[in-house]
């Protein structure tokens, strides 16, 4: 039974909530019933306990070693995930008799992230790629963008795309917004050169629940005092360590064990990014070398390491996969509702082996279907 379970989480390709390490499994599975330091369940463990305080500062210890991250900014863990940000800082830092923050329109998520923005504010699309499809992206010199803007914002990468930012965009002297959620610690970036990042855990780093906001102290304080609630507002959780009201302990804690194991484990996010990148290339050269059997959606030159998406002849060819594919084992490889086809999520969790598997799996798939 616990074989079966262990080949089922294995091979999860899910677009999120994702797979997660088995060792970061096998450690949650333990504090349900107990957390060796406390003697008792994660679950019932107080917010305002120092064991909890510790796990807060060793999981922000942990990003900004990972990101390398200089002094003055904040780590903050809030709810709401990324669109409740969507919502927070269009309120925080645009202004309705200001000059229109920027949005780069690049997908199915960026779409959402504007539209959240526009219901408030006049705000302005730098670049759209809707005409195309969602299949390419900018290049950061091929944008004219405004020095006036109060913020500039895109998505590194288009998890229902599958389009991936392999360049940091904008201008350095307008403030850097990202929704890095489904590629947040799973490759270096550039994190000086951003204002705010934020990346809900589900993707890559543990369950629902927890927001990762990396947030530069100076930006945070450009909004006047009383502008927003005070809930809304960063600074009231960069004073509180995140510990303003309950919050969510259990979330946080995967994240910590999520951050250490990238450290210890793995040894960083330059040796992450070449596992992903290993994963990345095994899977476009299975659907690169089948004769057009199985087609990557995005050109080439744009797409993602997280999200492969790709499509078959007919719907029926490709619910076909999908069937035959779940009788295999394998989960979440449907492409997100909007799109349909599709898609291998290789998140973080995600070893090379269960890459492996699929790409064997894809190959017996089209030689029992090509005649
Ligand atoms: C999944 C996803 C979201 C949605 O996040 P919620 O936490 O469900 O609000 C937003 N942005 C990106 C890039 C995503 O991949």
């Amino acid at each position: 039974m616990l074989d079966a379970v262990r080949l089922r989480n294995a091979r999860n390709f899910s677009g999120g909530p994702g797979a997660l390490p088995e060792t970061i499994l096998q450690q949650l599975h333990e504090s349900m019933l107990c957390v060796p330091e406390v003697g008792m369940s994660v679950l019932g463990i107080s917010h305002r306990s120092e064991w909890f305080a510790a796990v807060v500062a060793e999981a922000q210890r942990n990003v900004r070693t990972l990101l390398g991250l200089p002094d003055g900014y904040h780590v903050l863990f809030l709810q709401g995930g990324a669109t409740q940000q969507f919502f927070t800082f269009p309120m925080a830092f645009s202004r309705p008799d200001g000059p229109s923050p920027e949005y780069l329109h690049t997908g199915y998520w960026s779409g959402k992230a504007l539209a959240a923005a526009a219901s408030r504010h006049r705000i302005e699309v730098a670049w759209s790629g809707k005409d195309a499809g969602f299949k390419v992206l900018p290049r950061a010199r091929d944008l004219t963008l405004s020095p006036e803007a109060p913020y500039f914002h895109y998505i590194s990468n288009e998890t229902v795309d599958g389009v991936q930012f392999q360049e940091t965009m904008g201008r350095d002297d307008v403030p850097r917004l990202c929704d890095m959620s489904s590629d947040f610690l799973s490759r270096p970036c550039e994190a000086q050169r951003y204002d705010l990042i934020y990346a809900h855990a589900q993707k890559n780093l543990g369950p629902a629940g927890v927001t990762i906001v990396v947030i530069r102290e100076a930006l945070m304080d450009k909004v006047p005092p009383g502008h927003l609630p005070e809930f809304m507002d960063y600074r009231t959780h960069a004073a509180a360590h995140s510990i303003y009201n309950t919050p969510p302990v259990f979330a946080i804690y995967a994240v910590m064990l999520a951050t250490r194991w990238l450290r210890d484990d793995v040894g960083g996010l330059d040796k992450m990014d070449a596992i992903n990148r290993r994963k990345a290339e095994l899977l476009y050269a299975a659907v690169d070398g089948s004769d057009g059997f199985y087609r990557g959606r995005a050109d080439a030159a744009y797409r993602s390491i997280m999200n492969v998406v790709f499509n078959m002849a007919t719907p029926e060819l490709e619910k076909q996969f999908l069937q035959a594919s779940a009788q295999a084992g394998f989960s979440g490889l449907n492409g997100h509702r909007s799109v349909g086809g599709m898609r291998a999520s290789l998140y973080n969790g995600v070893t090379i082996e269960a890459v492996e598997a699929l790409v064997q799996f894809m190959h017996d798939f089209r030689k029992r279907h090509c005649v």
